[in-house]
């Protein structure tokens, strides 16, 4: 850490689900664009350890960091938004720190000393200051999950409060708070939010600029109210508006001045935030006219728009980079795959979309369904994009429909089929056998390397990957050399081409009008590289196709 390193705390009031996590992520992009060396910190009050056991469709979709850790979703904002890989040391969970503590007093780690609360509080101070040592930057953007006034939360709070004490210039405070706007009244009211700065006052912690969430700007009056009841400066209450992109958010605190007014209270030297790059990415999303309309299939679809989009929230944000980047964009449609098993002749409702994805996922549910539009898409000449299971389930019906082994399946459904084209990974048994589930997949960043002459070599432009990657099933050796015989191509492969890291069929040319426009998966998860400044290049290739059917 260095000296007169600077941290800056994000806090939630009133309520959450306002963007906490867009505006650190953006407060980070503005830093970053001014020159600073910044990090972002997650900060999860839950007593997970990770947040790999916890169900996406209730928590939102487990982001996994190369190193393997499985984190919250915020961390793949913070990725998106920094444009850069993130550590272990920029993510941790309330049972993370318990956990550590524990063991270390289990294990005689504090010679005999009475361990309460203040240690606890110490590991977090720890945590804090590690990431900014890690990271080797000038600022830390620390983000501590729920709202003010959780009670699970107060020990970040009392963590931040103490490291103010030590460090009284280099400590700032910002509330990103929501001002409602109730239909009866029909007019914006502040207390909530005055109200959630007092909370934070109770704790000994004064907020000095405060993100003031609303559906419409803010107006001068509501801005006085809270500057006089709760001791902010005026010209730090931020109007942060409803708007229609994410992406927006840092051009927008930007026309408030907010790094300026960040820089002015930590004492930082001045200057300009360069974001350049990161206008010329909005000025491309918003230039986005034609459409390219992809289907999403997938089992747990049951839960309504607002959960899907939380649990796959990197797939969505990689095809939309991709068609941004071709001038289009997006249009996803989810689709339950227990319709095509209950009404298998309504798969063909395929054919009306640009491209199809099948994501990753875990279990049997729905995956007949699955495995029914696969074919189609693979016979009608659909573009196709499989991600880890959507890799898997593309195999398994390739076997059953061009191998002919009507009951090739997947370990995870059915251990007792003949044809396990899919089986569990040796390590990943014993894990099973004594119901170790966490942090017990194959998780995080492996190299694969690529086959010459391949859409995946081609797409990728080098001869070695590395992809993040979550499970603990591959494709069953013994059946590779039929399934290459009988035309599936396996155009990755671990180094050692053990395990079989993307399956694609060949690329229909005029020397090969029987190839199919593109169908690939991957056993890895391309979306959590997928960057708004470096979208993925498999998900280009699957809309550069998408595009292509789209305009025949
Ligand atoms: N269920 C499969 C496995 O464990 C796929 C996992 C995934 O899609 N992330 O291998």
């Amino acid at each position: 850490m260095k000296k007169n390193h600077k941290y800056i705390f994000v806090i939630g009031g009133v309520m959450s689900g306002v963007g906490k996590g867009i505006t650190s992520s953006s407060i980070g992009t503005i830093l970053q664009s001014m020159g600073f060396k910044t990090n972002l910190v997650k900060v999860d009050p839950y007593l997970n350890v990770d947040a790999g056991t916890m169900n996406p469709t209730e928590h939102g979709e487990v982001f996994v960091l190369n190193s393997g850790l499985e984190t919250d979703q915020d961390m793949g904002n913070y990725e998106r938004f920094l444009n850069r890989d993130l550590s272990n040391a920029d993510y941790m969970t309330s049972g993370m720190i318990y956990k550590h503590v524990i063991d270390k007093e289990r294990a005689l780690g504090f010679k005999g000393k009475c361990i309460d609360a203040d240690n606890i509080r110490d590991e977090i101070i720890d945590r804090v200051e590690n990431a900014a040592k890690v990271n080797k930057s000038d600022i830390s953007v620390i983000e501590i999950g729920g709202t003010v006034g959780d009670y699970q939360n107060v020990m970040f709070i009392e963590a931040a409060r103490v490291l103010k004490v030590r460090h009284p210039d280099d400590v700032l405070f910002i509330m990103v708070s929501f001002l409602p706007i109730p239909n009866k009244l029909g007019e914006m009211k502040s207390k909530p939010t005055q109200n959630a700065i007092r909370q934070l006052n109770s704790y000994g912690v004064q907020t000095d600029i405060v993100i003031a969430r609303s559906e419409l700007p803010l107006d001068a009056k509501r801005k006085e109210k809270i500057a006089l009841s709760c001791s902010v400066p005026i010209g730090n209450v931020v109007s942060a508006p409803d708007i229609d992109s994410i992406y927006d958010v840092p051009l927008n605190f930007e026309r408030d001045l907010l790094g300026e007014m960040i820089a002015k209270e930590l004492s930082l030297p001045k200057r300009t935030p360069d974001l350049s790059d990161w206008k010329s990415f909005v000025n491309k999303v918003k230039g986005a006219k034609k459409e390219v309309n992809i289907a999403v299939v997938g089992k747990y679809f049951d839960t309504g728009d607002f959960v899907l989009s939380d649990a796959y929230v990197s797939v969505i944000e990689a095809v939309k980079f991709s068609a941004y980047h071709f001038g289009a964009k997006a249009k996803l449609t989810w689709l339950n795959s227990k319709d095509f098993e209950k009404d298998p002749k309504s798969v063909s409702m395929l054919k009306k979309f640009d491209g199809v994805i099948v994501p990753g996922g875990f279990g049997s549910n729905g995956i007949e369904g699955v495995i029914r539009s696969i074919k189609y898409v693979r016979e009608n000449k659909i573009p196709y994009l499989g991600l880890c299971y959507g890799m898997q389930l593309a195999v398994i019906e390739y076997a059953r429909n061009v191998l002919g082994y009507k009951d090739a399946n997947t370990a995870e459904i059915d251990p007792a089929s003949k044809h396990l084209i899919i089986d569990i990974m040796a390590e990943q048994k014993k894990h099973l056998a004594n119901g170790n589930y966490g942090a017990s997949m194959r998780l995080g960043a492996y190299p694969a390397v690529l086959k010459k002459g391949t859409i995946a070599a081609e797409a990728y432009g080098t001869p070695k990957v590395m992809e993040r990657h979550r499970h603990r099933y591959e494709v069953n050796q013994p059946f590779i050399a039929e399934l290459e015989e009988a035309g599936l191509v396996f155009s990755a492969t671990s180094p050692d081409r053990h395990l079989m890291e993307i399956a694609e069929l060949p690329r229909q040319t005029k020397s090969n009008p029987d190839g199919h426009p593109f169908f690939l998966g991957s056993q890895f998860h391309p979306e959590f590289h997928a960057r708004p400044l470096s979208p993925h290049p498999l998900f280009n290739a699957f809309i550069k196709a998408s595009l292509a059917r789209k305009g025949k």
